[in-house]
């Protein structure tokens, strides 16, 4: 068992203060997970990695020059 594992995401994914406040949480990827949507390349175990409220998993450096310059997810747009 992984602690990671047992956050409860869906607490943060329908509290909007956790939405912003933690907006990645970084991990390192244990599974091979698909492709990261920003860079499309495949998300692969060992990757160091971020994921969201909204359960969307990205690489981390990604997702953090993703943020500099948009506020929500790259698939759940918030407005
Ligand atoms: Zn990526
Ligand atoms: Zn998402």
């Amino acid at each position: 068992m992984e602690l990671m594992d047992q956050i409860d995401f869906d607490v943060l994914a329908t509290n909007p203060v956790f939405q912003l406040a933690t907006c990645c949480l970084d991990d390192v990827l244990a599974r091979d997970a698909g492709e990261c949507v920003i860079c499309l390349e495949e998300l692969q175990q060992g990757d160091t990695i971020a994921r969201l409220p909204c359960l969307c998993i990205y690489h981390k450096s990604c997702i953090d020059s993703w943020f500099e310059i948009n506020r929500s997810c790259p698939e759940h747009p918030s407005d």
